[in-house]
């Protein structure tokens, strides 16, 4: 069994961002666990899209790049683009983790994570078995779609599920969600010729008082979105909430609105609908500790309420009012994760327990603890 000192699950941005925070840490070894590539999930995104958040070398002044996972890198400088696509933004993810020397072990998914009697973690993963002291989840959500946001899931086609908005037939589509990733389909599927209609509860682009970009439409997108009318091929009904889709008889789909309205449409509904609440946290469930509407409570330092020793970094932290969707905001979290780690490793290196120390005291250390 390898042993070290903090193992990340997950070289997204996340993974690879806080990495770069821990190697401020004097001595400290870690390991980032990967289950496929560099930037996997930006690999992913269908080739059309492109980072909503612009990107620009603004770093010698003291402003990182929007969209870097450290202060001395740059997206636009490092692929020369700005609103990059998810594979110019995986290679600058690459070029992060080889500059920077990162210690990472890809195609290696991690399968099962335990946590022993003296606190270390246990991780089963694809390529033999590690021990930790710490565990960071950066799992991120994407590869995590909420495919069933209502009854007759399966006969819609889910954003995350599209590799090249290209490869769909020519027609009409009706694109389920309001949000940043049904405003994508569309435009993308606006600008290959086909016809669309957008089916929102509401305009998250007309929401007078609120521009925060993690629940009203970014201005990129808004602006895509009225470059489109022109074209005549949009259109947006407003109020509908979709409750269920069913199968019709001649190979077509019904979508439902609570309202009592309907749609039926030749071609799949497409789900611009969102993921699973908690993302890829879901896949170790019990070690967290959930509130009433699904999300995971944390820590002031972003460590779980039920199990010591364990942080969540990316686009699920959330601490209200504030709501971390967006690299430049979960960035601004690497650090002070890595702060309490450091304290913590210090601590017992001289010579204390662990878990007689942080935020839980020692026995009772937490909510259903899982020690
Ligand atoms: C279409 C789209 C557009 C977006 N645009 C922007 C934008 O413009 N600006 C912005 O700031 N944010 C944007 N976001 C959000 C941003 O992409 C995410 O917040 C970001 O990817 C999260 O990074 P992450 O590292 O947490 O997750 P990810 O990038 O998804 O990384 C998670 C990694 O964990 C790995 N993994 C999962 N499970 C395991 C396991 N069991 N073992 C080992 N590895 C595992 C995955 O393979 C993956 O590589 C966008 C998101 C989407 C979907």
């Amino acid at each position: 069994m390898r042993s070290v000192d903090v193992v990340i699950v997950g070289a997204g941005a996340a993974g690879i961002g806080m990495a770069r925070a821990l190697q401020a840490v004097p001595d400290i070894e870690y390991e980032i666990l990967e289950s496929g590539r560099i930037g996997e999930s930006f690999h992913r995104w269908p080739a059309q899209t492109r980072f909503i958040t612009p990107s620009f070398y603004s770093n010698p002044f003291g402003l990182a790049d929007l969209n870097a996972v450290d202060a001395v890198t740059s997206p636009a400088l490092a692929v020369g683009a700005e609103h990059l696509s998810g594979r110019q933004y995986a290679e600058y993810l690459r070029f992060v983790a080889e500059a920077a020397e990162l210690s990472i072990t890809c195609q290696c998914k991690v399968l099962d994570v335990t946590r022993r009697h003296d606190g270390y973690f246990e991780l089963e993963t694809e390529q033999g078995d590690y021990e930790a002291r710490f565990v960071i989840w950066a799992c991120g959500e994407y590869q995590f779609p909420d495919l069933n946001p209502f009854p007759g899931g399966q006969w819609c086609l889910h954003y995350a599920n599209v590799a090249d908005w290209q490869a769909l037939e020519p027609g009409h589509y009706t694109v389920i969600g309001g949000y940043e990733s049904g405003v994508d389909t569309v435009v993308n599927l606006v600008r290959l010729g086909h016809s669309v209609r957008l089916l929102v509860r509401r305009a998250t682009w007309e929401q007078p008082g609120v521009h925060d970009p993690s629940v009203a439409l970014s201005p990129y997108s808004q602006q895509r979105l009225r470059d489109l009318q022109p074209s005549g091929a949009l259109q947006i009904i407003y109020g509908a909430d979709v409750v269920e889709v069913s199968a019709d008889a001649g190979g077509g789909a019904r979508i439902h609105a609570a309202d009592g309205r309907y749609w039926d449409s030749q071609t799949p509904p497409i789900l611009g609908t969102g993921f699973l609440k908690g993302g890829g946290a879901t896949q170790i469930a019990d070690f967290w500790s959930w509130d009433e509407s699904g999300r995971i409570r944390l820590s002031e330092r972003d460590e779980s309420l039920r199990t010591p020793g364990l942080f969540l970094v990316g686009p699920q932290v959330r601490h209200e009012p504030l709501i971390y969707c967006f690299i430049y905001k979960f960035r601004q979290r690497f650090a002070l994760i890595a702060e309490e780690i450091a304290a913590r490793l210090s601590l017992e290196h001289a010579g204390q327990e662990p878990g007689s120390w942080g935020p839980f005291g020692n026995a009772e250390c937490c909510e259903g603890c899982q020690c």
